[in-house]
């Protein structure tokens, strides 16, 4: 490989990070720490009535969470509108590029003729080989650059091939606005030129620009980037993606108990497979990742399949490290700051020693939050209505003897002690350990599931467990 390979992700600050963007923004990532190159971060906002610094923010936030990491400072495009002019005026020097002085009815009326004749409404190119003197006195022109006229014009894709846009297709396309101002198709050019970029990877939605982008870099004698046009995301129906389906900003994903490692996993499969592996680390995604072996069909998002997957990367990390990003995620969980206020040394201990448990049964740390909501309940317990179907006479009848039996517990009160105690209560007392776990269960955690019900006795120690089974016999 001869040069170091540059690729970038180039947001327009109109809204969050959605799900397609942060897809867009893993595999430059991914291909760039493939290749021990780098990606740099470039913030399309030179539409000054659609960006905001909050999306920016956002953008930024997103990607962070993700561990979607960019090389130097990002870039704004639009602080760089004085370097795109320069470019475009330089185009007109070299005769790549001409004023034109249309008004706006003026073009309308062009679009319209064309259309009467029935041929697609573009730019005549009446001014293409007018001499500069003939400009109109006092009016400042827009610049167009000079498509060529004949033969096509081939974008070599990585992932689509060649595609092949016959220049008669091509108009003279505006590069730089009558009021000075580039436009955004040639803003991305001298940007990725001037940045250095390697490679583009970004949606096949900007496949057509790719061609467009092609003349300006031919006029300039810039060499044309590698590019890589990869298929947007489709809704699992097919459709394309909407709020419903998932297209949603990635911090809504955060909010839903999805662990970053998860959700780069998920998106990475979207489009791109490595054999049968699912079941991907970030590190295996970087040694596996090429962008060649993305497909051409639209990949789609089917939220179960993330759940579930989810569900194996919490399964494969280790307690302390699921424990951290928890602790860290439970702000912005749904039931998490009112958990987060309330953590302290002795809940926090208890957690990551009943997170064995009741890892197994969540797939997200939503329904950890869940999960765990009997550590940080205070006495008395809400029970909710399938414990409260646990607790009905009879079973508070067995719950007297179970705490008769707990409370003779002599010795360290561990999960073995308290079983072997229940244990010997139900035998003795002809019952049958569910009927003794399950009410105990509901007692102790105000729910009908929870992790084992001996860890749930070890975890809460001896003086809650017993003090939560009398609140229910009393
Ligand atoms: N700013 C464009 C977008 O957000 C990306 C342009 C590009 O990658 O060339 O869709």
């Amino acid at each position: 490989m001869p040069d170091k390979v540059v690729t970038r992700f180039a947001p327009s600050p109109t809204g969050f990070l959605h799900i397609g963007g942060a897809r867009t923004a893993l595999f430059n990532w991914l291909y760039a720490k493939h290749t021990s190159g780098i990606m740099l971060l470039r913030i399309e906002d030179t539409d000054r009535e659609r960006s905001t610094d909050a999306a920016t923010a956002a953008i930024l936030d997103g990607l962070s969470w993700l561990g979607l990491t960019w090389d130097g400072e990002p870039v704004s495009q639009f602080e760089r509108a004085p370097r795109h002019r320069e470019v475009a005026e330089e185009l007109v020097r070299m005769g790549k590029a001409y004023y034109s002085y249309e008004t706006p009815a003026e073009l309308e009326a062009m679009r319209e003729a064309a259309r009467a004749k029935g041929l697609p409404p573009r730019y005549n190119g009446q001014w293409r080989d007018r001499a500069p003197s003939e400009a109109p006195a006092g009016v400042k022109g827009a610049i167009r650059i000079k498509a060529p006229t004949e033969g096509e014009t081939v974008v070599h894709d990585r992932v689509q091939g060649e595609v092949r846009f016959p220049n008669k297709d091509l108009d003279d396309f505006i590069i730089l606005r009558s009021d000075g101002n580039p436009t955004y198709m040639h803003a991305v050019v001298v940007d990725d030129h001037d940045m250095g970029v390697t490679h583009i990877i970004r949606g096949d939605d900007h496949l057509t620009n790719a061609a467009r982008q092609t003349v300006i870099y031919h006029a300039m004698g810039w060499d044309v980037p590698s590019m890589s046009h990869i298929p947007l995301i489709h809704g699992a129906d097919g459709a394309k993606l909407s709020k419903r389906h998932g297209a949603l900003g990635v911090e809504a994903y955060r909010a839903m108990g999805y662990l970053p490692e998860a959700l780069l996993n998920y998106l990475a499969r979207l489009g791109w497979s490595h054999g049968d592996d699912e079941i991907m680390s970030i590190k295996d995604m970087i040694s596996w990742f090429d962008i060649g072996d993305v497909n051409k069909g639209a990949a789609r998002f089917d939220f179960a399949k993330l759940e579930a997957l989810n569900g194996v990367h919490m399964r494969r990390m280790s307690d302390a490290e699921l424990f951290e990003i928890f602790i860290a995620t439970l702000p912005y969980l749904e039931g998490g700051p009112a958990m987060a206020a309330r953590l302290d040394d002795r809940n926090k201990a208890q957690l990551l020693a009943a997170l064995p448990g009741l890892k197994e049964r969540a797939k997200t740390l939503v329904e950890l939050v869940d999960g765990a909501a009997f550590l940080f309940a205070t006495r008395p317990l809400p029970i909710d209505d399938k414990a409260a179907l646990l607790l009905n006479d009879d079973a508070r009848k067995i719950l007297r003897g179970a705490h008769e039996a707990l409370s003779a517990v002599s010795g360290d009160w561990t999960a073995a002690a308290a079983e072997s105690a229940i244990r010997d209560y139900a035998q003795a007392g002809g019952h049958k350990l569910g009927a003794v776990a399950q009410p105990l269960r509901a007692a102790l955690t105000g729910k009908s599931t929870s992790p084992g019900v001996f860890d749930v006795l070890a975890v809460l120690g001896r003086e809650e467990s017993l003090a939560r089974i009398s609140d229910q016999i009393d």
